[in-house]
């Protein structure tokens, strides 16, 4: 039986975190997972599914991310509760939302109206109150709101975006998966006076970035 698929979500939630206690080593990050109901972000459909360790579809050819790829990169961005923090890829709101509880503030993107306005409601809904969710076009990013002290980007990069440096403040941290369109490497990148400090997290598996600075518009 899979124990995700009965019973509470509460019940199903505590399964999934005791699954992955071993990859979330940041205590912080464990204890917000535990607050935010995933099945909340996913659609109706897949609600009865949505502690199981897997990603899942949010429409729009989107999806949201695995749970534990969730927790790696939120952990990889060692938020200790000030940060000003930029997400690119609102996608559900759900990794937005994560961080909100373990940041002063968050900044969010999405490329997608549709999925800019659903998360903006959902999280509203919700009560998380330190999120802007702003819908972009052309814009890698929100410079207005720069310097972020961290910036994750949950969609797949050719390469590290020089316009999300430039967003980065100094001693900040950009966390962000970069390869092919089908596999990628999930790297963080530590802004230095020296320079970009790059270190490899393992391999991963997201869809695109769009844009400029990144993979080409589909036609
Ligand atoms: N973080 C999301 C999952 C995001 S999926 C969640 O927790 O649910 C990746 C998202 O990035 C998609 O919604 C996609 O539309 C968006 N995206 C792709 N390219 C983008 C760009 N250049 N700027 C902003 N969002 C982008």
């Amino acid at each position: 039986m899979n124990r995700s698929t009965h019973g509470s979500p509460e019940g199903a939630r505590a399964s999934l975190l005791a699954e992955l206690a071993h990859d979330i080593v940041d205590e912080r990050v464990r204890e917000a997972m535990s607050r935010v109901p995933r099945e909340e972000f996913v659609g109706a459909d897949a609600a009865p599914v949505a502690y199981q360790n897997r990603p899942l579809p949010i429409g729009h050819g989107q999806t949201i991310s695995q749970p534990l790829m969730v927790a790696l990169m939120t952990q990889a961005l060692m938020l200790t509760g000030d940060e000003r923090v930029l997400e690119v890829g609102t996608g559900s709101g759900y990794q937005a939302a994560l961080i909100s509880l373990l940041a002063a503030h968050v900044v969010s993107v999405e490329r997608v109206p549709e999925l800019a306005s659903s998360s903006t409601e959902r999280l509203r809904r919700l009560g998380y109150s330190n999120i802007e969710v702003h819908a972009v076009r052309d814009e890698l990013g929100w410079p207005d709101g720069a310097p972020y002290d961290a910036i994750i980007v949950t969609a797949a990069s050719p390469d590290v975006p020089r316009a999300l440096l430039d967003q980065l403040a100094m001693a900040g941290r950009l966390v962000l998966p970069v390869g092919s369109r089908n596999i990628q490497e999930l790297v963080r990148i530590v802004k230095t006076p020296e320079g970009a400090q790059r270190h490899n997290l393992g391999s991963c598996r997201f869809v695109p970035l769009l844009g400029r600075g990144a993979w080409p518009e589909p036609r």
